[in-house]
């Protein structure tokens, strides 16, 4: 048997130096053979308040090089199994948030010809519509477990249909997403008026605001999303203001009194066993990012993604 991609260790290379990929694992430009492709998204021209996400991707694997290949929460051992490398970042054009949005998708496209499960580094959450654009083209429609302080189901923003805020409504509305398996976990905050979100509970998204999870676990949450949902092909897509700002403040429109980084752990965790088809991490924004914690948190939380994909070894 072939000896999978690892992560550089820390005791072969010093963990503050290496290349810059996710994890320290092999760059690849060529997808074959490959079963996860860990890839750059940024951008933050889909973004409605603080910007700075374009530095997202370069941040979140900064961060990465401090994680080691072995969970030790749950026995997940990822590169055991998987074949996993950083296919580097997406050429978007960062003048056009349309023509952006098209070159995501084209990606995703090309990416999805293999039978690899692409995993995301945003970004804004405008990039979730393209990449699901594609991943519903190629799995038909998914199952979507949406980890977020906001429903992101505006119809415009400013007149604009494709921004980081309307981006479940398009995908509800084109078909790409089953709307009775989509679950919204983290949502909260204040909103323009008192259907901002109960709208999309009519379409039949199931959604769960923070407030009904403070101070509860979320591994029974989790076990019912993944009995729910079945053997259907699912996408995960976390954005990472879902966290209370104590955990991730680094990020564009932060909302008090979310979850903790236990509860996304938890959640995570009992996702285990699902289709998962591919997920991204999206709005994590540096400048507001002082100390690397909310860069660190993302990338923890990438790993722990890593570790419920179907095939992964548990010791
Ligand atoms: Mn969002
Ligand atoms: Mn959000």
């Amino acid at each position: 048997m072939t000896v999978k991609n690892q992560p550089i260790s820390g005791n072969d290379l010093a963990r503050f130096s290496g290349p810059g990929t996710f994890m320290r694992l092999p760059s690849a430009n060529d997808l074959k053979g490959l079963d996860v492709a860990v890839l750059g998204v940024p951008m933050d021209i889909g973004t409605s308040w603080r910007s700075g996400t374009r530095f997202g991707p370069k941040e979140v694997r900064s961060q990465s090089a401090m994680i080691r290949p072995y969970n030790l929460g749950t026995g997940a051992a990822p590169f055991d199994s998987l074949q996993v490398a950083d296919i580097g970042d997406l050429a978007i054009n960062t003048f056009s948030l349309a023509a952006s949005l098209g070159i995501i998708r084209e990606s995703y496209e090309a990416i999805l010809n293999y039978d690899v499960m692409p995993m995301a580094i945003g970004g804004d959450h405008s990039i979730t519509l393209p990449i699901l654009r594609a991943m519903a083209a190629r799995h038909g429609q998914l199952a979507l477990v949406h980890v977020d302080a906001h429903a992101d189901v505006n119809d415009e923003m400013f007149g604009e249909k494709e921004t980081h805020g309307t981006v479940f409504r398009r995908a509800y509305e084109e078909g790409l997403i089953d709307p009775a398996k989509t679950y919204q976990v983290g949502l909260r905050g204040t909103g323009y008026s008192a259907e901002d979100f109960t709208e999309a509970a009519g379409w039949g998204f199931q959604q769960f605001p923070a407030q009904s999870l403070w101070g509860r676990s979320l591994a029974s949450l989790g076990t019912e999303i993944r009995r729910d949902i079945g053997d259907v092909p699912v996408y995960v897509t976390f954005d990472i203001d879902s966290l209370d700002p104590a955990f991730a403040p680094g990020t564009g429109t932060p909302e008090i009194a979310g979850l903790t980084t236990p509860q996304a752990l938890e959640l995570i965790r009992s996702l285990n066993g699902l289709n998962i088809v591919g997920c991204d991490l999206v709005e994590v924004s540096p400048p507001y990012d002082l100390s690397g914690n909310t860069a660190l948190t993302a990338a923890n939380i990438l790993f722990e993604l890593l570790c419920v994909l179907p095939g992964v070894n548990y010791r």
